[in-house]
């Protein structure tokens, strides 16, 4: 299927890694200019090397590399004097980490609310208007599928990303909506990614058992008995992109390999 991509630019977020990256990958093998961002400027040029040795020479479409911290708003200031129209826009941002909320004060709440809600709403911001003009857009949020069955040591992101879903569900059925610009929430459950491994780490740090031991028991229960890949993910991605799914929005999509025991 020709998704209708060829041409559009993108800007992925927190893209050297994991979700991001795979949606950067996937989004470069349907045509699309991306612009990268993450952090570290040496991983993250990797990452685009990557992605453009696996789609060849195709001198239409480019992958652009910025190295900024995408929850401050300087970084943004950086990432939107290097581009500042986009197509597509992928938020995505490191989890908060995982805790008891009696450890945690107004600070730690400030910077998840920071990462996971407020970062993304600024990134909507400013792209919202220009794609609604332009009559075509796509926003896809990275949030969790703990927004849906939220996860007790989760707290800060259950929290700070309930707050974004509340938000993108009122924005995406307002006037931009009739304009060609849809907005979706991508809910991943469990992938394989440093973000996962490093979960499992700190629980395997808490009670003892080895993180192999960890993992096993996580993928027993889920239906699907594995964990999501990156380029599983990132092609979900580029699909709720495509011109074929301009009737979805307003949307919380899991990806979970049916770990979300409910009919809806
Ligand atoms: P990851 O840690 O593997 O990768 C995160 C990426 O974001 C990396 O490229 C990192 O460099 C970049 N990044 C982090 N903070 C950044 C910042 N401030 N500015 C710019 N870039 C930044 O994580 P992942 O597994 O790909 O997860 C992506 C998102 O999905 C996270 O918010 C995570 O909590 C959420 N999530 C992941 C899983 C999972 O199983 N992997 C499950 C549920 C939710």
């Amino acid at each position: 299927m020709d998704l209708g991509l060829q041409g559009k630019w993108a800007l992925v977020c927190g893209a050297s890694r994991g979700l991001g990256w795979g949606c950067a990958r996937a989004l470069a093998l349907e045509g699309v200019n991306v612009l990268m961002v993450a952090r570290r400027a040496d991983v993250l040029q990797e990452a685009a090397d990557a992605i453009r040795a696996e789609r060849g020479q195709d001198p239409a479409a480019e992958v652009v590399v910025c190295a900024q911290d995408i929850t401050t708003e300087a970084g943004r200031a950086a990432v939107f004097a290097t581009r500042s129209d986009f197509d597509i826009v992928v938020t995505n941002a490191g989890g908060p980490p995982s805790g008891n909320f009696r450890d945690w004060e107004r600070e730690d709440w400030i910077r998840a609310v920071d990462a996971n809600m407020l970062t993304p709403i600024a990134l909507i911001k400013a792209t919202v208007d220009a794609m609604a003009e332009r009559g075509y857009g796509r926003i896809i949020n990275i949030t969790s599928s703990a927004v849906k069955a939220p996860i007790d040591l989760l707290g800060l992101s259950n929290g700070a990303r309930s707050g974004l879903t509340g938000f993108v569900a009122g924005l995406a059925r307002s006037g931009i909506a009739a304009q060609g610009v849809t907005v979706n929430n991508l809910l991943p459950g469990a992938f394989d990614t440093d973000r996962l491994n490093g979960l499992f780490a700190a629980a395997a740090q808490k009670s003892g058992q080895s993180v192999d031991a960890l993992a096993a028991q996580r993928r027993k229960g889920i239906p699907a008995q594995r964990f999501g890949t990156p380029e599983e993910f990132g092609a979900v991605c580029a699909f709720l992109c495509s011109a074929q799914a301009g009737y979805i929005t307003g949307q919380n999509l899991l990806v979970d390999g049916g770990a979300f025991s409910g009919a809806f």
